[in-house]
């Protein structure tokens, strides 16, 4: 049996590593991929658990061997996915869960067209810049230009949400790592064929709810308070502008 790719996304801080640290240890048969990174360990981190730490140098030769599967630069830093983690996933026929940023989720779903996609979205800017205090206070580094550009940069984050399947918003915590359980046991309720029982019929009942195409009255005061015009339709011609904006200018665009 084919496993399933999960690529989830959220802008930093949103409580995406607790959600899927709470689904790891609730959920069996789902692989991990342990990004690269040129980033320095935060608190407790430890390389090889939550990334494998390297220089850019290394990183760059990485990338000059083709090893990366989708990489990045997010916040000055180098970030990738190693082609090894889905391979030995394919192989042992296990889903596999990438947290990887947009850039790295459009190159994964234009080489994987079938991932199944999550956006974590937080339920404003004022907790989120609250739960980055509080995570670098757990830490021991405050440091609030870092903090202001982080929050600064969910917004740009937050204007992709339309390209991904589901959307999950981590206000209860509880709540959110429910959704995000039914939205995989959904998904391999789907591949599987298997037919819809009593549990099975409230978790399509709760992962539907989370899809897209299901949320946008619940997403409207989130984008409103992250200053974004819900009503701007990033699927419509408005979103190949947007991808447009992303590409650096080249000589050959004035001609
Ligand atoms: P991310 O991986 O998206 O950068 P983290 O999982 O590190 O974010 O969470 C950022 C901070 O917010 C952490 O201190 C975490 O404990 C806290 N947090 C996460 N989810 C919630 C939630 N639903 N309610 C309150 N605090 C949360
Ligand atoms: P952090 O430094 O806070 O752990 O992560 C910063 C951002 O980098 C997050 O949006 C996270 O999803 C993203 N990220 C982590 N690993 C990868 C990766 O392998 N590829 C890409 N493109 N982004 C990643």
């Amino acid at each position: 049996m084919a496993g399933i790719l999960f690529i989830i996304s959220a802008p930093s801080g949103s409580g995406k590593s607790t959600l899927v640290n709470a689904l790891r240890s609730q959920v069996g048969g789902i692989d991990f991929s342990i990004s690269w990174t040129t980033r320095q360990p935060r608190g407790s981190e430890q390389s090889g658990r939550e990334y494998h730490f390297t220089t850019r140098e290394e990183f760059e030769r990485m990338v000059q061997n083709d090893e990366f599967l989708e990489h990045a630069e997010v916040f000055g830093n180098y970030y990738g996915t190693a082609r090894r983690s889905l391979q030995e996933a394919t192989e042992a026929g296990r889903d596999l869960l990438l947290d990887i940023d947009v850039q790295g989720f459009r190159q994964v779903l234009s080489k994987i067209p079938d991932a199944v996609t999550l956006f974590v979205m937080p339920p404003n800017p004022k907790v989120l810049r609250t739960r980055l205090r509080n995570r670098s206070r757990a830490e021991g580094n405050v440091d609030e230009e870092e903090l202001e550009r982080r929050t600064r940069e969910a917004k740009k984050e937050i204007e992709n949400y339309r390209q991904y399947g589901y959307i999950l918003v981590n206000d209860i915590l509880d709540k959110a790592v429910a959704q995000l359980e039914a939205i995989v046991q959904v998904e391999r309720m789907k591949r599987d064929g298997r037919p819809i029982d009593k549990r099975t019929k409230r978790e399509l009942e709760i992962a539907e709810e989370c899809r897209e195409a299901n949320s946008r009255e619940r997403l409207k005061p989130i984008l409103e308070s992250f200053g974004i015009n819900p009503d701007l339709d990033p699927e419509g011609p408005q979103q190949e502008e947007l991808f447009k904006s992303d590409t650096p200018k080249t000589s050959e665009d004035d001609e």
